[in-house]
């Protein structure tokens, strides 16, 4: 017997009686969600801060969690009439006096998959288009994060309605168990290879899902640059959070000669926002465990240490590091790097950097740097990503009104504000006909003529605009 056969068929028994569709229980559900983020507010940062080992006065958390969910709670309340509504569609000649419009319909039962590098945000985001989309739903947080993990499963239930909403905790063991059920909508944040693993699983029961995975997000900086505003954002970017961060650019791609201008503006950079021992500054997280840290830090034997390098494993602490002229058979330049490693890898010009991108995976994000608006929109027009900013980084993800999402090997689908709404609605197309004039009917039923062939075509074709039908 699956161990969560039976939390599966309550949620799917209480979906069935409709419960979660009104608005007001929707309404309800997020204004609950809201009355959590405010009252365990100061549990909810001291646990990510254990979990982060950060001691900062909470900068990061508040901003990337739990202010981040909240925007997103009160533009789901805001703005959840208006999206729930029915979206009258155009119609044919045949159905002129008929109803025609798009349903906006729960899945039903959900599963949302969370991974540990911002453990509430990346929780809480997806299960508030879920719940503004009227589902029955299921969390599952990161283990990594293990002071969080914790936290939401016991707190969490305490402000949603039990009979549509559950946590499950555990790891790989117990995300396979569960998916062995049959669920209305999967959505996994992770790692790609985890991610194939659950694209495996929603494949067994046709479930559709979304994605929103990781990969080698490129950041290319223009000869044309205040290359100390770029080193700024390049560098709160990449080391907010000690790298953990899906969007935080992944490497820098440029010329030598951009890289020798581009370096002592790091180094300000990181001096500014961290001290000259960053170990000591109380605005640096470290690693979330053992695995990540030695991973990181042998990438430190790539290409050569410009700027930090040293690291702490007591403390699962690596430095902010930049490494230069790193080449690409290298392995920081084969996998993410996720962590607070900044590899430059240098080309001849732009073409060569946009050749380089597009024959790699498609990206979550790319980013551009130039004072020339030309340079930027080149690399946005020949190149594919997810997202793309220029002239910043990480900073366009707090939109509530952008697609948040991956393409290719960086994801599938997307969230944040009305998308995450739609991802968890069904667009039922309806179409609502009079049981009268059936005279009009006639025309498609047989003995079938020309004539009636002719007819019927002229009243449901969709002609080319401009076309002049007499010739
Ligand atoms: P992960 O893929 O290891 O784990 C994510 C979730 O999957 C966790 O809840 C975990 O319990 C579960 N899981 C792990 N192994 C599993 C298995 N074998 N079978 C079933 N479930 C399993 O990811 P992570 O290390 O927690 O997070 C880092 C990755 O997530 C990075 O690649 C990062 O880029 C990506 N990420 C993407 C986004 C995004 O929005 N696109 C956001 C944050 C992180």
């Amino acid at each position: 017997m699956n161990p969560y056969a039976g939390l599966v068929d309550c949620l799917r028994a209480t979906w069935l009686t409709g419960k979660t569709r009104p608005m007001e229980y929707r309404q309800g559900q997020l204004e609950a969600l809201n009355r959590f983020l405010e009252e365990r507010r100061s549990d909810l940062l001291h646990a990510l801060n254990q979990d982060m080992r950060r001691v900062s006065p909470h900068f990061e958390g508040e901003v990337a969690e739990v202010a981040f969910t909240r925007s997103e709670v009160n533009n789901a309340l805001n703005n959840l009439s208006c999206w729930m509504k029915d979206e009258n569609v155009s119609k044919n000649l045949a159905t002129k006096l008929d109803c025609a419009f798009i349903r906006k319909d729960p899945y039903g039962v959900v599963v949302i998959i969370a991974p540990y590098n911002y453990p509430i945000n990346l929780l809480l985001v997806p299960l508030v288009g879920a719940i503004a989309a009227g589902n029955c739903v299921i969390v599952k947080p990161a283990e990594l994060a293990r002071h969080t993990e914790r936290l939401l499963a016991e707190a969490l239930p305490c402000y949603l309605d039990p009979e549509t909403f559950a946590v499950v905790t555990g790891g790989s063991e117990e995300v396979t168990k569960l998916l062995e059920n049959q669920f209305d909508y999967i959505f996994f944040t992770g790692s790609p290879r985890v991610g194939k693993i659950i694209m495996t699983a929603a494949a067994k029961h046709l479930t559709p899902l979304t994605l929103e995975l990781g990969g080698k997000n490129p950041c290319y900086v223009d000869k044309c640059c205040n290359f100390q505003n770029a080193a700024n954002r390049i560098v709160w970017g990449k080391f907010f959070n000690a790298g953990q961060t899906c969007i935080a650019p992944d490497y820098v791609i440029c010329t030598i000669e951009t890289q020798e201008r581009l370096m002592p503006c790091l180094r300000q950079a990181i001096r500014e926002f961290y001290g000259d021992c960053p170990q000591d500054s109380p605005d640096f997280g470290r690693l979330i465990d053992d695995k990540h840290f030695r991973r990181l830090r042998a990438f430190l034997e790539c290409g050569r240490v410009a700027i930090g390098g040293e690291s702490d494993e007591c403390d699962r602490y690596i430095a902010p590091t930049v490494l230069a002229d790193v080449k690409e058979w290298e392995p920081i330049m084969q996998e993410e790097v996720f962590g607070p490693i900044l590899p430059i890898f240098t080309v001849g010009d732009l073409d060569e950097a946009i050749h380089y991108i597009n024959r790699k995976q498609r990206p979550l994000v790319a980013y551009a740097f130039s004072c020339d608006c030309k340079v930027v929109n080149h690399v946005l027009n020949c190149t594919s990503s997810g997202n793309f900013s220029g002239n910043d980084t990480i900073i366009y993800s707090t939109l509530v009104s952008l697609p948040f999402g991956g393409i290719g090997y960086s994801g599938l689908g997307k969230y944040h504000g009305k998308f995450s709404f739609d991802t968890f609605t069904h667009q039922r197309g309806t179409l609502l006909r009079c049981m009268g004039l059936e005279a009009i009917n006639t025309v498609r039923y047989p003995p079938y003529t020309e004539g009636k062939l002719q007819l019927l075509l002229s009243l449901v074709d969709v002609k080319r605009k401009g076309m002049c039908t007499l010739l």
